[in-house]
């Protein structure tokens, strides 16, 4: 007999569909059984879901499109009501509290300073390893024009870092990586997302 304890509750995993990695983050959500991934770019949305992922692309270009689109605020009270937040590269500028380059208006989400760009100079784009504690090992990491974490509040768990750069990190229902999980095969981030929710 099925009792309602050992069937996995569907939860509601919305994608904010601005600008950037939009379609690879739905299709890594759709690899996960109990999952219903959404597009979201109205406000109304967000009632219905148990989580949100801000995305990889341009956050100044993201930034300005959450305004136009009334949603600054709106997202704000989802991180507030306890609602999971996954800021993914440009998504984890966003979800900072301050940046380095004051050109993008952040959720202040995380206590993290963010060095924009931090990656960019010197290697624009690169793919490495990563052993995450509470995730995982060896779990493969695109990094893209990547952000890092330069200083994080005490209440900030840092997961890992690159190079001595923090580059993934967690403060309740906050979740951010400098990195693109979804441009990967491997969808254990994602799954330690969606159980946080
Ligand atoms: N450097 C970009 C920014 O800060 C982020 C790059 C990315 O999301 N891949 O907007």
């Amino acid at each position: 007999m099925t009792t309602i304890a050992n069937v996995k509750a569907n939860k509601i995993i919305g994608v904010l569909n601005l600008q950037g990695a939009v379609t690879e983050h739905l299709n890594m959500l759709a690899s996960i059984d109990f999952v219903s991934p959404i597009a979201v770019k109205k406000n109304e949305q967000l009632r219905q879901l148990d989580g949100l992922i801000i995305p990889g692309g341009e956050s100044t270009a993201i930034s300005r499109l959450i305004r136009q689109n009334d949603l600054f605020e709106p997202i704000q009270a989802f991180a507030k009501q306890g609602k999971g937040i996954f800021g993914t590269c440009a998504g984890l500028v966003l979800c900072g509290t301050e940046t380095s380059h004051n050109e993008v208006e952040q959720l202040g989400l995380i206590d993290i300073l963010v060095e924009r760009n931090g990656f960019g100079r010197q290697i624009n784009s690169f793919e490495t390893l990563l052993d995450i504690a509470p995730i995982g090992q060896q779990i493969p990491a695109v990094f893209i024009r990547a952000p890092y974490i330069a200083k994080a509040g005490k209440q900030v768990k840092q997961l890992t870092s690159v190079d001595n750069h923090c580059v993934m990190a967690e403060q309740d229902n906050i979740l951010v990586c400098s990195f693109h999980p979804e441009l990967t095969t491997d969808n254990r981030i994602m799954r330690y997302f969606v159980e946080k929710c």
